[in-house]
C-alpha cells in the first residue's frame, strides 16, 4: 500500500511540509546537522514520538523511558535562534532556540541551548541549558 501523502506544514515550522521535511527522520533517516535533528526532535514531541526521541537521544544522557501520553502540553511553535557548528563534517554543535507552548491554559516559553554529537553516522542530542 501506498504510504498516505500529508499536505500537512510541518510543526517544526520551517514552513515546508511534513513529508518534506522533519517526517523522513522520525521515519529513520540519519538528520544530517544539528539543526535538523533539533526540528525532528521538536515536531516528535508535537506527535508524542517518544520511539523516536530516545533513539535520537545520546546514550550518555538517554533516559530509561520517556512517557508523553500523559502529557498535557501542547507545543505551539519553534523558533531557532542560533547556531554553532553541527553542520556536516563537524562532531558537535548547538542549537539555541525558543519553544511555545500551552500549559494548563495558559502560553508558555522555553528558551534553551542544546548540545549535539555526531557519532556513527548519526546526530544526537545530548542535553541542554534552560535559558
Ligand atoms: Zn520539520
Amino acid at each position: 500500500m501506498k504510504k498516505k501523502q500529508t499536505l500537512e506544514r510541518c510543526p517544526c515550522g520551517s514552513a515546508l511540509f511534513f513529508d518534506a521535511c522533519c517526517a523522513p527522520y522520525l521515519d529513520g533517516q540519519a538528520a544530517p546537522s544539528a539543526q535538523a535533528l533539533m526540528r525532528s526532535r521538536y515536531t516528535a514531541y508535537v506527535k508524542k514520538d517518544t520511539a523516536y526521541l530516545l533513539l535520537s537521544w545520546h546514550a550518555s544522557t538517554r533516559p530509561a523511558s520517556l512517557n508523553l501520553a500523559e502529557d498535557s502540553v501542547k507545543w505551539m511553535a519553534l523558533e531557532i535562534l542560533s547556531l554553532s557548528q553541527g553542520l556536516p563534517g563537524d562532531s558537535a554543535g548547538t542549537v539555541e532556540f525558543v519553544a511555545s507552548y500551552k500549559a494548563g491554559g495558559r502560553a508558555q516559553r522555553l528558551t534553551e541551548k542544546s548540545r549535539f554529537v555526531f557519532e556513527d553516522g548519526r546526530w544526537f542530542y545530548v542535553d541542554g541549558d534552560i535559558a
